[in-house]
C-alpha cells in the first residue's frame, strides 16, 4: 500500500527536496509549513499553509493515516541570524512549540515513525575552540554547552522526542545536520547561511573586486548538499537505529578557503577582506564514524561539485530578479 507522510517545514529549503525525494520513492505527501515553497520546490499532494505552533492546526495536519512524519519546521537562519541575540526569545519558543505540538498528536494519533531534524550547534563549544580539530562526535554532546539558544532547543528537542518512543513506544529517528546547502536554499534577506552567501557575495561582485567575510576567516566548517542530507535522512529512517546522529561531510574547510573555491568556479579574480561579524564556534566538522557503523553508509561526495551547482544556482536567481526588476522599471 502507498506509504502517507506528512513533512513539516515542507515550504523550506530541505522539507522541500525532501517532498520531492518522497514523491519519487512513491509516498503520498502532505507538506505544511508557513509559507509555500518559494522556488517551487513542492510536489506535495496537498501543501497546507499554517501555523505549527498553533495546536489546532496541528491536530489537522497530523491525521491518523499519515505512516510517517518528517519534522523540519524551525525558526531558523543563519549565523546573521542566530547569534546577535535578538531572535533568541523567538527561536526558543517557537521551534520548542512546534516539537511539543507534533509529539503531542503523533502520541495521541497513534503515528508509528516520526524524524526530527537536529543541528550540530547543540554540539559543547568547548570542544570547538581549535579550528583545527573540532570534536563534534555524537558522545561528545554532554555536559552540554551550545553556544547559541538555537542549540540549546535542539538539544531539548533531541531529548524530547527520544522521550517519546521511550514512554510512548513511537519510534524516533533523531539526525544532527552538519550545514546543509545546495540549490532551492535561502540565499539573500538576512536569514542565509555562509555558502549560499559568499556565493551570492561573488556572483554579484565584479571582476577585480573585493567581498567581505565575516570574522578572520580562519574559522572552520564542513558543509554537506543537500541531496546526501535527504538520502541520509531515508536512510536513517529505513534504518533501526534511533540516533542522534550526525548527517555532514567530513570535508572540513576554513571559510576564506570556502570564498576562494567559490571565486576560483566563478573565474573572477576577486580579493576578500575579513571584518568583523557574528561567526560561531571556531571550528566545527562531521565526525561520520557511528553513521558509517549502524548505516554503513556516509556522504561522499566532493564539496566542490555541490558548490559549483549551488553557485551556478544563484547566479540565475540573480539573473531572474533583474530582469524582473528592469521590467517592472520599465513597466512604471
Ligand atoms: P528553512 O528555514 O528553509 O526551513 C524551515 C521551515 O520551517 C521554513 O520554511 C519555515 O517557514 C518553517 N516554519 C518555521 N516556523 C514555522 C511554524 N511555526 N509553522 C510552520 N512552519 C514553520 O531551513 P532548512 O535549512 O530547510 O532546515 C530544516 C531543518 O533542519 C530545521 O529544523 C533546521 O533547524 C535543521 N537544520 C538545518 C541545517 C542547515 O544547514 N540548513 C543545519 C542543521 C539543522
Amino acid at each position: 500500500m502507498q506509504k502517507k507522510a506528512l513533512v513539516c517545514g515542507a515550504g523550506g529549503f530541505i522539507g522541500g527536496h525532501l517532498v520531492n525525494r518522497l514523491k519519487e520513492e512513491g509516498y503520498w505527501v502532505r507538506g505544511v509549513d508557513l509559507k509555500e515553497n518559494e522556488y517551487g520546490n513542492g510536489n506535495a499532494d496537498e501543501f497546507i499553509v499554517g501555523d505549527l505552533r498553533d495546536a489546532g492546526l496541528v491536530s489537522e495536519v497530523v491525521s491518523d493515516d499519515i505512516d510517517e512524519i518528517y519534522q523540519l519546521a524551525a525558526d531558523m537562519g543563519g549565523a546573521g541570524f542566530v547569534f546577535t541575540g535578538e531572535n533568541d526569545a523567538a527561536i526558543m519558543h517557537n521551534s520548542a512549540l512546534i516539537n511539543l505540538n507534533v509529539l503531542e498528536e503523533a502520541k495521541k494519533k497513534g503515528i508509528k515513525k516520526i524524524f526530527y531534524s537536529s543541528s550540530a550547534c547543540m554540539y559543547p563549544e568547548y570542544n570547538q575552540l581549535d579550528p583545527d580539530n573540532p570534536k563534534c562526535s555524537e558522545d561528545s554532546a554532554y555536559p552540554a554547552a551550545p553556544d547559541s539558544e538555537y542549540g540549546w532547543e535542539k538539544l531539548f528537542s533531541e531529548r524530547l522526542y527520544l522521550t517519546y518512543q521511550r514512554n510512548h513506544g513511537i519510534e524516533v529517528r533523531v539526525a544532527r545536520f552538519h550545514n546543509i546547502f545546495g540549490p532551492l536554499g535561502t540565499w539573500e534577506g538576512g536569514r542565509e547561511k555562509a555558502p549560499a552567501a559568499v556565493c551570492r557575495k561573488v556572483a554579484l561582485v565584479p571582476d577585480g573586486g573585493e567581498i567581505e567575510i565575516w570574522g578572520d576567516g580562519k574559522q572552520t566548517r564542513s558543509f554537506l548538499i543537500v541531496h546526501e542530507c535527504v538520502d541520509g535522512i531515508r536512510r536513517l529512517m529505513e534504518s533501526d537505529f534511533m540516533g542522534p546522529v550526525n548527517i555532514g561531510s567530513e570535508e572540513m574547510i576554513s571559510i576564506n578557503d570556502f570564498a576562494k573555491m567559490v571565486i576560483g568556479i566563478s573565474g573572477k579574480s576577486i580579493s576578500i577582506k575579513n571584518i568583523k561579524g557574528p561567526t560561531g564556534v571556531r571550528g566545527r566538522n562531521s565526525d561520520n564514524t557511528l553513521i558509517k557503523e549502524k548505516l554503513s553508509w556516509a556522504p561522499s561526495q566532493p564539496l566542490k561539485i555541490g558548490v559549483e551547482e549551488t553557485y551556478n544556482w544563484i547566479v540565475d536567481q540573480i539573473e531572474k530578479k533583474q530582469k524582473l526588476e528592469s521590467k517592472t522599471l520599465s513597466v512604471a
